[in-house]
């Protein structure tokens, strides 16, 4: 595969005490780099606004209304920016960021202003940083533009890009059949070929504190993408190098490939 989207959430760039895991940060910027010099074109998905905004204004809770949780965002997210645009600099990368509300999907103009803007930024050369436009977008009923979570913007970016494979980096390493941070018999699923409401019914609780998406939503990108023939990983976070073995063919997490 040439270009891949790369999805990580925020639980796996936070430290479990709430302060940024500047590591990860760099190891992620070193991974993605060395890809993009290997060839690869690479688009990242990163959660992390509001962990990275909580951490920048010293709050030790999440906040309460939607208001201040939008504001803690717009904080964070430049922030998070900065922390990527330093970071790949080292590795001799730049990066661009997109902020992404649902009129993508919803009106064509937007839709092919930004699938412009992600072709454009990668035939130069950069790194497009992709997350939510959480201080803009709304969930009310009327004209509902938030994504809700980036589980399933990863899968649309990968599909208005038509990305070779959708990377997930996550707390867990895989998909299995009940949660394993509950059940210690879990077992990993290699391979699926087909996420049908008797695969759906397999994902339990969110079991991270940051985590908004759990497993429900990585099933639903899965299917999103597999509906497109389009391919995705599941895979851990914890070390940013397992990118290098998914690529090369290894058998690692969960693979979500058409049959
Ligand atoms: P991230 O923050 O990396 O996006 P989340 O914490 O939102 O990830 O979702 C992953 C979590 O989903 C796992 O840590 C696990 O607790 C939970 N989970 C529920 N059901 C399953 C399952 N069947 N297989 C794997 N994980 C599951």
């Amino acid at each position: 595969s040439k270009r891949i989207v790369i999805k990580i959430g925020t639980s796996s760039i936070m430290m479990a005490d709430g302060t940024v895991n500047y590591q990860q940060f760099d190891r992620l910027a070193y991974v993605l780099s060395s890809l993009k010099q290997a060839g690869k074109e690479i688009i990242l998905v990163s959660s992390g606004a509001i962990g990275v905004g909580m951490d920048k204004l010293y709050l030790a809770e999440r906040p309460k209304t939607i208001r201040q949780q939008q504001a803690v965002a717009a904080v964070g997210q430049s922030e998070m920016m900065n922390l990527y645009s330093r970071f790949f600099s080292h590795y001799k990368q730049t990066v661009g960021q997109i902020l992404m509300t649902r009129d993508i999907v919803e009106f064509p103009e937007s839709h092919k202003n930004v699938v412009n803007t992600f072709e454009t930024l990668l035939d130069m050369g950069i790194i497009p940083v992709v997350n939510e436009n959480d201080a803009v977008a709304v969930d009310e009923l009327e004209h509902e533009t938030k994504f809700g979570d980036n589980d399933q913007l990863s899968a649309i970016v990968a599909e208005i890009t038509h990305a070779d494979l959708l990377i997930m980096l996550s707390d867990v390493d895989g998909f299995y059949d009940k949660n394993p941070s509950k059940f210690a018999d879990a077992t990993l699923f290699h391979t699926v070929h087909n996420v049908d409401d008797s695969v759906m019914a397999l994902a339990g609780d969110v079991g991270s504190n940051f985590g908004t998406g759990g497993m429900i939503t990585k099933l639903k990108a899965a299917k999103h993408l597999l509906k497109n023939n389009q391919s995705m990983v599941l895979a851990s976070a914890a070390d940013p190098t397992i990118l290098f073995d998914i690529l090369a063919g290894l058998e690692i997490g969960t693979y979500f490939t058409p049959q």
